[in-house]
């Protein structure tokens, strides 16, 4: 997942004049030479989201016509709700991401957002609607008020402000001499891990979309601070609808629900508690991070 959203940083120096919505979308296309595949149908009425509930109408959906990646898929996240997708690798999960944003349409079912089919409505309506935390945000050269605003045109400072807080990373601006004014990046200050990540939940935060699709945050992270941004999503996630996309099992055991992928179906949802009493496929991948996170803390300790 974290290879599909990457472009969305560095593309965004490449089009930072040009305005959100086709930033995103160019994220979407993964990289330059990938030819868009979707279009706006003529006379598509924007997205407007009162309640934003998303759902997997029994999408079949590969990327060539020879092989399968989701083989009838549903599955529904009321609005609200804190959702998590896992499974082991290749089991569809980036490729929920993928159609969720309308990169690619089903071959049959639909995606569908406040009951609105997606590959109906405006995709820069789509676009606009979902927020996304990816697991390692490139920040632009500029500064760093610059990276946070750029979710949305024309955000206030106030704005900025209050994002900066809500992601926990205004008590670090507010001390460097030059606050919102300081370049980062190549050129500037360079940021830790985890002070990117809060630029990008900030970032996310000033879009203040109604729904969010966050990559398992952390891999990069030591796990004190993995812990702090954990807390920090959760506390963002509150009132909006909320997707994570996770490897760690750990990092999602208090989702409302768990959809368990394998290969391309959904092979078990449920909560934490339930998944572990079925004793299916999510039981064994926790004995397994279980078993291996024991194994780490002997080698460690
Ligand atoms: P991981 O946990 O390793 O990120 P995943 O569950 O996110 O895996 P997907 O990335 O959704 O899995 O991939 C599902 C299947 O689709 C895999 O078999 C993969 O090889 C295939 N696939 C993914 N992207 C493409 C693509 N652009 N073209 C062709 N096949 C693809």
């Amino acid at each position: 997942l974290t290879q599909l959203f990457r472009p969305l940083d560095l593309l965004g120096v490449v089009y930072r004049t040009v305005r959100q919505g086709l930033i995103d979308m160019a994220a979407m296309f993964e990289l330059i030479d990938t030819p868009a595949e979707v279009e706006d149908a003529p006379g598509a009425p924007a997205l407007i989201v009162r309640r934003p509930s998303v759902a997997f109408e029994n999408v079949v959906f590969g990327y060539e016509l020879d092989r399968t990646i989701l083989h009838g898929l549903s599955f529904e996240v009321p609005a609200g709700a804190q959702v998590a997708i896992v499974g082991p690798s290749g089991a569809g999960k980036s490729t929920i991401a993928r159609l969720l944003f309308r990169f690619y349409d089903p071959w049959s079912g639909r995606v569908t957002i406040d009951g609105q089919d997606i590959a109906r409505v405006t995709q820069a309506s789509l676009r606009a609607a979902i927020g996304i935390v990816p697991q390692d945000s490139v920040l632009f050269n500029d500064t760093i008020g610059y990276n946070i605003g750029y979710g949305r045109d024309r955000a206030t400072r106030e704005e900025i402000v209050a994002a900066a807080r809500d992601a926990a990373i205004w008590s670090f601006i507010d001390r460097l001499p030059d606050g919102l004014e300081t370049e980062v990046g190549e050129r500037g200050l360079k940021l830790s891990g985890g002070e990117k990540q809060r630029v990008a939940i900030a970032r996310t935060l000033v879009k203040d979309p109604p729904i969010l699709l966050l990559d398992e945050a952390t891999s990069a992270l030591d796990s004190r601070t993995e812990q702090d941004i954990l807390a920090t999503l959760h506390r963002v996630s509150a009132n909006r609808t909320s997707i994570s996309i996770a490897h760690r099992l750990s990092t999602i055991a208090d989702a409302d629900e768990i959809l368990v992928m394998d290969q391309g179906r959904l092979a078990e949802r449920g909560s934490h508690a339930a998944l572990l009493r079925a004793d299916g496929l999510y039981a064994e991948m926790w004995r397994r991070q279980q078993a291996a996170r024991s194994r780490d803390a002997l080698s460690s300790g």
